[in-house]
């Protein structure tokens, strides 16, 4: 393996144990496992588990660091959108890993959380938005509710490198400083520099120090079951659009995408500082769900209530 921004060569066994090295570096750098953790009071951390390659190889690594650990407990989460020729298939590798992994295995779906699938909301697009618009936040609401459900003290996810570093390019394109604090508090920074975010389950994301070819690498030499094809909803995002940027700066800058992040984390957190995280903005309840909000009913319920005002609910 070439890693152009490190000036490294890496053999197979090298490399793997690279991967995991910085994983295990990032659960200690963020505080993840509490000191008063203990296997009588294990914490437990649900892992948000698509099937791709991301959250596969994160479940495997954390698995395979904690197996003999007890005092941590992984739950996977799976969350069916509703799309076709993707999902059904993803779920299979999902059944799969977790069989091999021996973890319990939880499975939601829009369908029955919010009586919609995906595909209908694209073909619709009541609120003139990409798919990934509401996509998100329909997944933000399902993953915090049923990790709070499953016990969850924390809430991992499969954000690689390149998704990080092009979540910050769209915070810093977008002049959003309170969302840089958001983002910091609620993902970015180690636990014990983080302000509190009411009403959100900490989440966080051992695998943001590793870049997205050598995840889908990892996966392919660990032999992990992994559905390797794209969303057919992705590319019409914004985030699509940063990627194609940040892809050609890397080629052409190899160290990009880890000094964007190293710079953004920076910035995140003196954002947090000034703004406290944004803690003070979702003071309120939803007057529907009593999810946290600024508004009287909460951004999910109000496009929940959008898709089915368009016909695009599926018990219309
Ligand atoms: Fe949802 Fe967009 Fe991800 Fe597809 S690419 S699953 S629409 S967030």
């Amino acid at each position: 393996m070439n890693a152009a921004y490190a000036g490294t060569h890496l053999c197979e066994s090298h490399f793997k144990r690279s991967l995991v090295r910085r994983v295990r570096r990032r659960v200690r750098e963020d505080s993840l496992l509490p000191g008063d953790a203990t296997p009588e009071d294990p914490e437990t951390w649900v892992i948000g588990l698509s099937g791709g390659k991301d959250s596969v190889v994160l479940a495997a690594v954390l698995a395979d660091t904690f197996a003999e650990d007890p005092r941590v407990e992984l739950i996977a989460l799976t969350i069916h959108e509703g799309i076709e020729g993707y999902r059904d298939e993803s779920l299979d590798a999902c059944e799969e890993l977790v069989e091999s992994l021996d973890i319990e295995h939880e499975l939601v779906s829009y369908a029955d959380e919010f009586g919609l699938r995906m595909d209908d909301v694209a073909a619709e697009d009541p609120e003139n938005m990409a798919p990934c618009a509401y996509c998100g936040v329909f997944r933000r609401d399902v993953l915090s509710r049923y990790a709070a459900e499953l016990g969850a003290d924390k809430l991992l996810t499969g954000h690689n490198l390149d998704d990080e570093a092009e979540t910050a390019l769209m915070n810093v394109f977008e002049g959003d400083v309170r969302q840089m604090a958001r983002h910091y508090d609620a993902s970015l920074g180690p636990f014990d520099d983080r302000n509190e975010v009411s009403g959100m389950l900490p989440r966080a994301k051992p695998l943001r120090d590793v870049p997205e070819k050598e995840v889908a690498l990892y996966a392919h030499l660990a032999d992990l079951p992994v559905h390797m094809a794209e969303c057919p909803h992705a590319d019409e995002s914004f985030r699509a659009e940063i990627q194609e940027h940040l892809l050609a700066l890397e080629e052409e800058h190899p160290g990009t995408r880890h000094s964007i992040l190293a710079g953004y984390e920076e910035l995140a957190a003196l954002a947090a500082e000034k703004y406290g995280g944004g803690a003070e903005e979702t003071a309120g309840s939803c007057s529907r769900c009593g999810s946290p909000t600024t508004r009287d009913v909460c951004r999910t319920c109000r496009l929940v209530a959008s898709v089915h005002e368009a016909g695009a609910g599926i018990d219309e």
